[in-house]
């Protein structure tokens, strides 16, 4: 995990500090395009334009679709070790 939030550069500040939220936003960069008016992935409620639009419009710049999908199946492999399921 701490790999993928280097990666993404998620701090302890961030507005996507937990793995539900990084989740969100890894989904969010792996498509090829993002609509401003679907929600925020920070979990604020607000569509991404009024909220994050920025922020994920930089990181779509560092990490392209094909890398967040892999940081999405590296997250759940880890998931699944720590919960002893795989
Ligand atoms: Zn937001």
């Amino acid at each position: 995990m701490c790999f993928v939030k280097r990666v993404i550069n998620c701090s302890r500040r961030s507005p996507f500090a937990t793995i539900g939220q990084l989740v969100a936003h890894l989904r969010l960069l792996e498509r090829k395009s993002v609509k401003g008016h679907v929600r925020c992935p920070c979990g604020s409620g607000r569509r991404l334009r009024d909220c994050h639009a920025e922020l994920v419009r930089k990181q779509r710049v560092r990490v392209p679709p094909r890398l967040a999908r892999r940081m999405l199946v590296r997250i759940a492999e880890e998931l699944r070790r720590i919960r002893g399921t795989g």
